[in-house]
């Protein structure tokens, strides 16, 4: 029931409309009996997003493309972690004061720990983007060896230099020796279900591979790891994860995790 001491929590974003972030918290708020609402909101102008944090009183807000990086600059405080990612994707008000966080580096982590230890292992992470760059420096937190893999030369070892990890054009994937295999580009999204990031043949057997699109949640490269024995972890996970981090943050209480993954496989299907 809204009331009128229900807090309001949001997403900024542009587009938002396609946003499963709703979905999932209202379904966390009810499950416990918090009194909140969580709405999307799409905002062109972050500055003025940022205002109406505080005009209104909104309690938290998950930012999306394309104002991750933007929203810095309008934030009082930002979490170490998110300062040397250089993203923010979680905002917490505090009694007026807004506080900036990456939750998405710890969903990746988290999701990756439900089927695999990181610390020691070789982590090839394909794509240079705003993601690879959240999960590259959340596998060095986790004491593991990054290799980013890109199409583009620049940008590729312009991020592995920013982590201190190596680089690996895409074209010469097939070199490689990893144990876990992260895709962090949009490769296999829906409706381009059939292109992959890396060749059947060069997915090495007995792996981890990971893939943090979730539309379709088997993407093409997940179905061709597991008939090469791989250990999959879809990108549902990570999605449910960083958005468990957000939900604490904010509430201060244990977000109910089988209830969030729930709500949003449901919708996928
Ligand atoms: P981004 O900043 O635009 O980066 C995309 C990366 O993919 C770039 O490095 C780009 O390579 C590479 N790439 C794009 N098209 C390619 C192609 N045809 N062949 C080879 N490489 C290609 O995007 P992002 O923000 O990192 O997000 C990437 C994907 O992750 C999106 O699909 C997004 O929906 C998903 N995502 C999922 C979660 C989750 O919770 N599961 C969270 C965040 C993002 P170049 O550098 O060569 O251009």
């Amino acid at each position: 029931m809204i009331s009128s001491s229900t807090e309001l929590y949001g997403v900024f974003g542009d587009p938002v409309s396609h946003s499963l972030s709703p979905l999932m918290h209202n379904a966390a708020f009810a499950h416990i009996g918090y009194d909140a609402a969580y709405l999307a909101f799409q905002i062109k102008d972050i500055r003025a997003g940022i205002n109406a944090i505080r005009a209104l009183g909104i309690r938290g807000v998950s930012i999306t493309i394309p104002h991750k990086v933007s929203v810095m600059e309008c934030l009082d405080e930002i979490d170490d972690m998110a300062e040397n990612i250089g993203a923010v994707n979680t905002i917490v008000n505090q009694n007026g004061k807004l506080k900036g966080y990456n939750s998405d580096w710890l969903g990746a982590i988290s999701a990756l720990k439900e089927k695999t230890g990181i610390s020691g292992k070789t982590v090839a992470i394909i794509g240079a983007g705003g993601a690879a760059r959240a999960i590259g420096f959340g596998v060095k937190q986790e004491r593991g060896k990054a290799i980013i893999v890109n199409r583009s030369t620049d940008k590729g070892e312009k991020l592995a230099k920013d982590i201190g990890a190596e680089f690996c054009p895409l074209s010469e994937i097939r070199t490689l020796k990893y144990d876990i295999l992260i895709n962090t580009t949009p490769l296999g999204m829906t409706p381009n279900i059939d292109t992959t990031p890396i060749s059947e043949q060069a997915i090495r057997s007995e792996t981890a591979v990971m893939d943090i699109v979730y539309n379709p949640l088997k993407t093409r490269l997940l179905k061709e790891a597991e008939g090469n024995g791989c250990t999959i972890i879809d990108g549902l996970a990570m999605f449910v994860y960083q958005g468990v981090f957000q939900f604490e943050l904010w509430t201060g209480k244990t977000a109910p995790v089988e209830v969030m993954r729930e709500t949003v496989r449901g919708k996928l299907r």
